[in-house]
């Protein structure tokens, strides 16, 4: 399973000089199965450059899934812009959680409606189906996909893979549950020992995860003044990851105000902190054009991770730590 980053930064779009290296663009996750099925997670700005990259590549007509996990403005402003829509002949089937005031299809004819957008959204002439998910597990482009709700203002789900013997866990956007996260008369650093339910209910949705994309928008200093925002920071990322027994933590949906020094100085605490967990976690902050190949390898490959305060060079490829057996499913 082929995992490509998009769009990394959280909110609002932020081009400039100051976030070249991770990137301004918001939301989107290109997963691409090893036979080829094309899985799109969230659709914020970076869909249109994705968008662009998949009519490059002759393959027609193209078939598509596409999984918001909520309808926020970042997660959703790449779907008029993303142009396999444009094409007769072309399947696109959208998912996103059900629960809000309107379904997916009206929220998302909501944006192109004309004082927005100049195309409505019945006007595209691909195939789009509007599928509204609740918790549970699904199958989708040939993959075993559990939906979980995240903690945040809006509907929102959190996508669990499965397939390929790999597993990878998408949770953006999220906030803690609780401002403790282990229980006073427990040991630090285990899923049994997590305080608040639903931060466990999350840890366990994670479990044995081979890579997992959290939501790390804040720091641990600006949190306090962003709570109930519906974000995490990384440290909360790091140690339910760590607890989960995860092998690889991208941190994304990067605050609008974090620049790329700021953001380099958020991965290099994350990696002292997953360091000191002692569970083997590789933790990076994604940035992008990164690409991940997840693979069930027989022998554990090293993590090269990028020089320290050193931008790491676009398109690097890296590979995620997997062990040799099949990776627990979820029940
Ligand atoms: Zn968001
Ligand atoms: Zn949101």
């Amino acid at each position: 399973m082929r995992v490509r980053f998009w769009g990394t930064r959280g909110s609002i779009a932020t081009p400039g000089p100051d976030t070249v290296h991770f990137g301004g663009n918001t939301s989107c996750v290109e997963v691409t199965t090893n036979d080829g099925g094309h899985l799109i997670l969230d659709c914020g700005t970076g869909a249109r450059r994705l968008a662009s990259d998949l009519m490059s590549r002759d393959e027609n007509p193209l078939n598509v899934n596409i999984l918001v996990g909520h309808t926020h403005w970042d997660h959703i402003q790449g779907f008029p812009f993303f142009s396999p829509l444009f094409v007769p002949g072309n399947s696109v089937a959208i998912y996103g959680p059900q629960g809000g005031r309107r379904s997916l299809h009206n929220v998302l004819a909501g944006q192109m409606e004309f004082n927005y957008f100049p195309v409505e959204l019945n006007q595209l002439p691909a195939a789009i189906t509007y599928n509204d998910l609740r918790e549970g597990i699904h199958t989708i482009g040939g993959l075993r996909i559990a939906a979980q709700y995240l903690n945040h203002p809006a509907m929102t789900l959190g996508y669990r893979l499965e397939g390929d013997g790999v597993v990878v866990v998408y949770l953006v956007d999220h906030e803690p549950f609780s401002d403790r996260l282990w229980r006073a008369d427990a040991e630090p650093g285990h899923i049994a020992s997590i305080l608040h339910d639903g931060d466990r209910r999350h840890a366990n949705f994670m479990a044995g995860a081979d890579l997992v994309i959290h939501d790390a928008q804040y720091s641990p200093e600006e949190y306090p003044a962003k709570k109930t925002w519906g974000h995490s920071t990384y440290d909360y990322a790091v140690r339910m990851s760590a607890a989960a027994g995860v092998r690889c933590l991208a941190l994304t949906h990067h605050d609008p105000d974090h620049n790329d020094h700021f953001v380099t100085e958020i991965e290099n605490r994350a990696r002292t902190l997953a360091a000191q967990c002692g569970t083997g976690l590789d933790v990076f902050c994604a940035y992008e054009g990164c690409e991940l190949m997840v693979e069930p390898v027989k022998t554990l490959t090293p993590f090269v991770a990028p020089a320290s305060g050193q931008p790491t060079v676009l398109h690097q490829k890296f590979r995620v730590l997997v062990v040799d057996d099949q990776p627990d499913m979820l029940a």
